[in-house]
């Protein structure tokens, strides 16, 4: 519970063992006693944290009943609370509580959503990293370098007898550029954060009998791998989550790969154009013990445009199928040789990986990442308006048209960081969060 009066609502359904008035407890303590209902019976034996306003999650007077768990029981506290004077929280609420009462900002608060949601660990330390409040500082640090010049421009336009406008033009131009560099960095981190937050989509192909299931069940395999179900964009699919060697990599429809050895019509090239299609990486697989056929052929030609990665399996055999085979080249240069039943050479495959999409680029300790949608936009349209002031500066509009439009650029800013952001936004951003976080 938190607010104002949640000690008074824990007074009424809970008798601690040894009875202190409630200034007198002090914040950060757990005391110890029975959680009652209204007629004095006992319901449970609990544990209650107790935090004092403003050292708390949310900044109020919080309080955290720890009872034995399942389900009667929490149900019970949880009425008892609600029947002695308490609210149930929204989503979101304790979360939006400790950002409106300004102890984290937006951004702080929407990664801990991401935290809760995270499927890698690279996507955890993303959010972590944010919740630390880095992307903020970056784009305090932007408005600052935008505010320093402001300041200059409001002097130039209050006392025009101390302006001196080719100075100020060039520190606006000079600042402009700067920001403008800034932000495209954070813009184009955002295809490395989709990939952290999404995984690369991923989809296996190749004819009968090539090794799909044997190389899936290779990777799935992976000690280290942490797999994850979904439901499929495209029906009858399922995506798998996994993580090899830090790669976060969807595998799409790998339900289909497996399904398939028990039918007699396996994987067809109708499906495998379907799937192919909303790929950012594809597999494609070999037999190299045997000529390429006329299938392989036609699956070759069906990921000609993809970044894809093309495997030669089976290499524990006589090998008919070379790497410098000029079908194959033509396709794609990334061609490893692997025997999937002996699980030699999977490694490779994810090196491969890993140089495809940059993975090795990506420095989560250094490197700010964005990995938000909204972020995203914000930062796109805060950038258009950088090229706004530029083209005004061009065109040598007065420098009060210019201050306007720069500030522009510090509302857009202040958008992400939820300074000048409006209450539908803050709504939507929350309700995205579980019940009670
Ligand atoms: P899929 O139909 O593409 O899923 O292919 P499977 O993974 O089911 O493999 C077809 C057959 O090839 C199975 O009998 C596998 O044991 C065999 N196989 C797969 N990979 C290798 C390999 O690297 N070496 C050898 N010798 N056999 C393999």
């Amino acid at each position: 519970m938190s607010g104002e009066n949640c000690f008074d609502v824990l007074e009424k359904i809970f008798i601690p063992k040894h009875k202190k008035p409630i200034n007198e407890i002090k914040g950060y303590t757990i005391k110890y006693g029975n959680i009652v209902n209204n007629e004095g019976k006992v319901v449970d034996e609990v544990l209650v944290s107790y935090f004092k306003k403003p050292k708390s999650y949310t900044t109020e007077n919080m309080c955290e009943i720890n009872s034995h768990g399942g389900n009667i029981v929490v149900k019970k506290i949880l009425e008892l609370c609600l029947k002695n004077g308490a609210n149930l929280a929204e989503p979101g609420e304790f979360t939006k509580r400790a950002f409106l009462n300004g102890r984290i900002d937006l951004l702080q608060a929407e990664s801990v959503i991401d935290i809760i949601n995270a499927k890698s660990e690279r996507e955890a330390k993303t959010g972590i990293k944010q919740l630390e409040g880095f992307l903020s500082k970056k784009i305090t640090e932007i408005k600052q370098e935008i505010m320093d010049v402001m300041v200059n421009i409001e002097v130039s336009i209050d006392y025009p007898e101390y302006d001196v406008p080719d100075v100020t033009n060039y520190q606006i131009s000079d600042m402009l550029n700067s920001v403008q560099g800034k932000l495209e960095k954070l813009e184009k981190s955002f295809d490395n954060g989709k990939i952290i937050k999404e995984g690369i989509k991923t989809v296996i192909v190749g004819r009968p009998n090539a090794g799909k299931s044997s190389l899936l069940n290779a990777i799935l395999k992976e000690d280290r791998a942490i797999v994850t179900q979904y439901e499929g964009t495209t029906r009858d699919t399922i995506e798998e989550f996994v993580t090899v060697n830090g790669i976060p990599l969807k595998l799409i429809d790998t339900a289909g790969i497996r399904e398939a050895k028990d039918e007699v019509e396996k994987i067809g090239i109708e499906k495998s154009r379907e799937m192919t299609k909303e790929a950012d990486l594809v597999i494609a697989i070999f037999d190299a013990s045997e000529e390429l056929t006329k299938e392989d052929l036609e699956i070759l030609d069906l990921v000609k445009d993809k970044k894809t990665i093309i495997i030669l399996n089976k290499n524990d055999l006589n090998q008919k199928i070379s790497k410098s085979d000029e079908r194959l080249r033509n396709v794609s240069s990334s061609i490893i040789k692997i025997s999937a039943l002996n699980k030699t050479g999977i490694e490779d495959i994810y090196e491969e990986i890993s140089k495809l999409f940059d993975l090795n680029e990506i420095n989560l300790d250094q490197d700010i990442v964005i990995t938000n949608v909204r972020h995203k936009n914000l930062i796109e349209k805060a950038l258009q308006s950088v090229k706004k002031v530029q083209k005004t500066i061009e065109e040598e509009m007065p420098l009060d048209i210019i201050a306007i439009f720069i500030k522009d650029i510090l509302d857009d800013l202040g958008n992400i960081t939820g300074e000048v952001v409006t209450d539908d936004i803050i709504d939507e951003i929350f309700s995205k969060f579980c019940l009670g976080k």
